[in-house]
């Protein structure tokens, strides 16, 4: 009558005797329909490959599934939508959504099984920002936490958000005051509306963004999260004041729209991955991330005291170190390391 938990191509949850299976996060199609139900944290493509899978029965937040169609142009299916803070029974289990921050209407998930509390964190953000709020510490115990470690590592250090935002401001003033116009290459989604509200709130500059990032920034403003920005793939490019503009560009945009020919540009990349590589292309790099870092991670865990804590994604090995170590938790991550080939199994491997 346990709950057994595991990474089998997605969070895996099931019950034997009931033979009930819940999938969070799946990344391939067989591992959803292998599930009584699908659960999407939310609309960032390595977690949300479900959404478009009819086969899927998926549960997800409406914002994450109408954010997901705007990342994608892929149309969500099968999609049945939960509200934060509201308890709901799925399959006989009670299942509570609770915000991430991270991105608009990204979900941490609890699941109340008969033999524990599982909480799911999905991405997650511990501050408070002007797009999203911090991620909720659940109010109840908590037995089994799994936790995402994308940036779990003490070796990587960004600096406070608030304070690398104002460096991205005087970087985008000295530029526009020296007349180049700055172009900043972010994520479509979450980074870039971040940093647009941001650059709203202090500045008078235009704001353009290509057309699937405006899509996106539709949906936020929907939300009331307000945003002021243009689309340079349907303006008039004679309206472009060079000295009063900045450029928002995708995070993996290598050519330049053509608007910007001739005039005198500036660039800068803004990723939390610039805490660990040299984007030697860019004139500037701003470690800035929409997910915790490791310090930010073990304050969090700390705070909700789970039992038991499963790492997930990136740096999953160092975090249940840092966990083990600091608060004194057991933890490992959910993906166990691949089996070690045997002595014979090397050696003949390299006949
Ligand atoms: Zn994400
Ligand atoms: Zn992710």
């Amino acid at each position: 009558m346990s709950t057994i938990v595991k990474y089998e191509k997605g969070v895996k949850l099931s019950r034997k005797p009931e033979n009930l299976s819940f999938i969070a996060d799946p990344t391939t199609n067989a591992a959803s329909q292998g599930s009584h139900a699908t659960f999407i944290t939310h609309a960032h493509t390595d977690h949300s490959i479900a959404f478009p899978d009819a086969a899927a029965k998926v549960f997800s937040t409406k914002i994450a599934s109408e954010l997901y169609e705007k990342l994608t142009a892929k149309r969500p299916k099968n999609t049945h939508f939960i509200e934060f803070e509201k308890k709901q029974k799925i399959e006989d289990v009670e299942v509570k959504f609770i915000p991430a921050g991270h991105l608009l209407g990204a979900a941490q998930i609890l699941f109340y099984f008969p033999d524990m509390t599982v909480c799911y964190t999905g991405d997650i953000s511990t501050d408070e920002m002007l797009t999203v709020p911090k991620a909720k510490i659940p109010d109840e115990e908590i037995d089994v936490l799994i936790t995402e470690a994308t940036y779990g590592s003490k070796d990587i250090y960004f600096d406070s958000r608030e304070r690398t935002k104002i460096t991205l401001l005087k970087w985008i003033v000295e530029n526009l005051q020296n007349k180049r116009t700055p172009l900043i290459n972010l994520g479509h989604l979450g980074a870039a509306q971040e940093i647009i509200a941001f650059l709203n709130s202090m500045l008078s500059v235009d704001i353009l963004c290509d057309s699937r990032t405006s899509k996106i920034n539709e949906t936020y403003k929907k939300n009331k999260i307000q945003l002021n920005w243009e689309n340079y793939e349907d303006i008039d490019v004679s309206i472009f004041e060079p000295e009063n503009t900045v450029v928002l560009l995708p995070r993996a945009a290598k050519k330049l729209p053509s608007f910007l020919d001739g005039h005198k540009i500036t660039r800068a990349m803004v990723t939390g991955q610039a805490a660990r590589f040299a984007y030697t292309k860019f004139d500037q790099t701003f470690p800035f991330s929409m997910h915790v870092n490791s310090t930010e991670l073990v304050n969090f865990i700390e705070k909700i005291k789970p039992k038991k804590v499963y790492t997930l994604y990136g740096f999953d090995s160092e975090l249940a170190f840092l966990v083990r170590h600091k608060l004194k938790i057991p933890s490992r991550p959910l993906k166990l390391a691949k089996k070690k080939p045997t002595l014979d199994e090397y050696l003949n491997d390299k006949k």
